[in-house]
């Protein structure tokens, strides 16, 4: 129950309910004024005209014709509805209507006082305790001639009644209005949090380790809908970087187990054969010694690249350290590097050339990190080339915006089978090659070329060869 009147569609049903309100209140109240004061202004010109005559009587006939005028219609407008007084300025009443309603009612001095000074006629309301209630009367002061003042009012019962019945219905439609802004503002926040809801339960289950679920999207393509999508869009990610890291996991668990497995074995080996030596070979078996110090140093080596070069994937291809924005001169950079493999190539009988379709290639980026993509290119098609053969490294520009760098060999090319995989990390095709790759060269190579939101493409005939293209956004 707390949790209800803490919630956001509680808050929001008040809100809306109170808004709604007040608005209605306030449409209300004006309507109500505007009535008030319109009945006023009528009352008041009924008095006057009605002023009006008498004094015209008065001035055409004399004081007894408007006296007799004056009773003649408070008596028809009814006794208890009208009511005059005539009298001095002295405030001696000289005649009346029946006052037997009226004669609790005033004769305002300040009135008089208004008609003295020259004021063609004084208004007021007077309020007067009644058995019924409170009654309003308005009440209207004429001067008829010097001596004489005619008080004249009017009973607003009929008026009263009709704002009393008014506020009645206001009431009762006031009553009505909040229980439908409740009912139509619960609806309307029900519906509005129902998305949101629906993601919060989605965001418990993913806490309850499901990582495949994923929140329904609506059809009606609105806010909620459109943080759906992104929601969805977020845990994709987030699976994915989850389900490389345990892949990882299982790799490294995998691969570095057999060269860990091979130190231990070496030295295993060594001192075993130690042990059986009779102590006239001990220099034998010191020599024994160096060589398993460099044969497990060489392994260390190994594995302490694999690792580094493990991290580096993973800080690369997560964000975590993005790539140095400074212009790197392509052409100059791959140029170097060819001359570094060339030794490499020609051991293997190889040829490995380096064509440029210009000198204007320059990309922003990270030199260190281009340097290594473009050296795993280069080692593997060394790699994968038989003796004889030829690569061809090339800069050229796929549109102006693009630069291409293409690592093209004549080597054993890649099944097809494999070819979807060989950017996992790894990866390692046919086995059969005896290479002593760990399976990261291209992973990490592509994971540079996204960094500096590039790509790369493959394409490779089994027998005849492959060739790589590194698609760079130039600077
Ligand atoms: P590795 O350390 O095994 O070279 P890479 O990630 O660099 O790992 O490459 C993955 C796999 O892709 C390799 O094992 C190999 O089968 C294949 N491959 C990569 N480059 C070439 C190439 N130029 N020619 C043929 N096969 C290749």
């Amino acid at each position: 129950m707390n949790k209800f009147f803490r919630s956001f569609t509680f808050r929001l049903t008040l809100w809306y309910a109170l808004i709604f309100c007040l608005s209605a209140w306030v449409a209300f109240a004006v309507f109500y004024f505007l009535i008030d004061a319109e009945i006023e202004k009528r009352t008041d010109e009924a008095l006057r005209r009605q002023v009006d005559e008498i004094e015209r009587i008065y001035q055409l006939q004399g004081i007894d014709a408007a006296v007799s005028i004056a009773r003649i219609q408070a008596e028809a407008a009814g006794e208890k509805r009208a009511f005059f007084r005539m009298f001095y300025r002295t405030g001696v009443v000289f005649a009346s209507a029946n006052l037997s309603r009226w004669n609790r009612t005033a004769m305002n001095r300040a009135a008089i006082r208004a008609l003295l000074a020259g004021k063609r006629h004084f208004l007021e309301t007077q309020r007067l305790e009644d058995n019924s209630g409170t009654v309003l009367v308005r009440v209207i002061y004429r001067r008829l001639g010097r001596e004489i003042v005619l008080q004249w009012g009017l009973c607003l019962e009929q008026e009263q009644a009709l704002l009393a019945s008014f506020r009645r219905v206001f009431i009762a439609v006031m009553a009505f209005v909040l229980a439908s802004a409740l009912a139509v503002g619960g609806f309307m926040a029900r519906r509005a949090m129902s998305g949101v809801e629906r993601i919060g339960r989605t965001a418990r289950r993913i806490t309850e380790n499901d990582l495949d679920a994923r929140v329904p999207v609506g059809r009606r393509a609105d806010e909620i809908d459109e943080l759906a999508i992104t929601i969805n869009q977020m845990l994709d990610r987030i699976q994915s970087l989850v389900s490389n890291i345990r892949r990882m996991n299982d790799s490294i668990a995998h691969d570095l187990r057999s060269p860990i497995t091979r130190i231990r074995g070496l030295a295993e080996i060594t001192l075993a054969r130690a042990d059986r030596m009779r102590p006239e070979r001990k220099r034998e078996v010191l020599e024994d010694f160096v060589r398993m110090a460099e044969d497990t140093i060489q392994e260390c080596d190994r594995l302490l690249e694999m690792i580094s070069t493990m991290l580096t994937i993973s800080r690369t291809e997560s964000g975590i350290d993005p790539p140095e924005r400074r212009p790197v001169d392509l052409a100059r950079m791959v140029e170097r590097a060819c001359e570094l493999f060339l030794p490499v190539a020609e051991d293997g009988g190889i040829e490995l050339r380096f064509e440029s379709a210009g000198d204007e290639f320059v990309v922003r980026g990270d030199e260190r990190m281009l340097q290594r993509m473009v050296a795993n290119l280069l080692d593997n098609a060394l790699k994968y080339t038989p003796p004889g053969g030829k690569v061809v490294v090339s800069l050229d520009e796929k549109t102006p915006e693009m630069v291409v760098l293409s690592v093209t060999d004549t080597g054993y090319g890649i099944e097809a089978c494999h070819l979807p995989h060989i950017f996992e990390r790894f990866y390692r095709g046919d086995q059969s090659r005896g290479s002593i790759g760990a399976g990261l060269g291209l992973s990490l190579a592509l994971a540079v070329a996204k960094a500096h939101g590039g790509r790369i493409e493959v394409e490779s005939a089994p027998g005849k060869g492959s060739t790589f293209r590194v698609l760079l956004p130039r600077a």
